[in-house]
């Protein structure tokens, strides 16, 4: 990927904790409605790449680009403003709000975060449509009445998905989106992403590498901090250097 095509873009990203370097020099470029893995052996830096990248870190050197702009100073709330959305953090989600009052919600923070559309008896028609819309796109019709606190794990990601495709960011970066998830949720989920990012990027740290397989077009391998491999699935996972690293732990 050349930076010119890239929609977000790290240029020698590095993080040290207590003179650690838990992130070494990453060059990271994410095209433009793709879906992109971050992976790695445990304790490669992918979650705190994942930080920087959404600005829950700030990085101690390097860059970070979004559609050309330097966000790299931004806040997290900023880039979000952007476009750059991080979903699946359960606490994302108000246990004692049914999955549609949760989705509401959501798009009532969409409308704060920018355009106000839901204020007349009509808008609020269309918020109601737009909810539904969203709750059957994740697969949750027949909880829609339900609390949040009572679905299943794996709906309660997907009330999550909804709630993130709520505010509708043209990037969404997932952290481990299939973590804790049986085959069944694995499959609907991966479908929904692959669906999402027909017009979105997504960008994921997925310790599964059958999903990786299945679903990513871009695979970044962590190791130790730097990037050790780089492209399709097949040619990362058949790089000798990326067997050896997963080996190794
Ligand atoms: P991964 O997500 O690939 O498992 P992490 O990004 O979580 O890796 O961690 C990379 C390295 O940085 C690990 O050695 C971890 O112990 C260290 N690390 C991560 N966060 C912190 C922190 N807040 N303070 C100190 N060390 C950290």
């Amino acid at each position: 990927v050349s930076p010119q095509e890239a929609i977000l873009s790290a240029r020698g990203l590095t993080k040290e904790f207590f003179g650690f370097k838990a992130v070494n020099g990453v060059d990271l470029d994410v095209r433009e409605n793709t879906i992109h893995a971050l992976i790695g052996p445990n304790g490669a830096g992918k979650t705190t790449v994942f930080n920087l990248l959404t600005k829950f870190l700030s990085p101690t050197e390097g860059k970070i680009t979004f559609r050309g702009k330097d966000i790299t100073g931004f806040k997290p709330a900023d880039v979000a403003r952007l476009g750059l959305v991080r979903s699946f953090q359960i606490s994302a989600v108000f246990p004692h709000l049914t999955v549609l009052d949760n989705v509401r919600v959501a798009l009532q923070r969409k409308a704060h975060l920018g355009t106000q559309f839901w204020r007349s008896n009509s808008a609020l028609d269309r918020l109601n449509d737009r909810a539904h819309e969203l709750i059957a796109a994740v697969g949750l019709d027949e909880y829609a009445a339900l609390d949040a606190a009572e679905l299943p794990y794996g709906r309660k990601r997907a009330l999550e998905l909804a709630t993130t495709l709520a505010l509708d960011p043209p990037v969404l970066l997932f952290d481990e989106p299939m973590a804790g998830m049986g085959a069944e949720d694995i499959g609907r989920i991966s479908d929904l992403i692959r669906r999402i990012a027909k017009d979105r990027t997504v960008v994921m740290v997925e310790h599964n590498l059958n999903v990786v397989a299945d679903l990513c077009d871009h695979v970044t391998v962590l190791a130790r901090g730097e990037i050790l491999a780089e492209g399709d699935y097949d040619t990362v996972s058949s790089d000798p250097r990326v067997r050896e690293a997963y080996m190794g732990t």
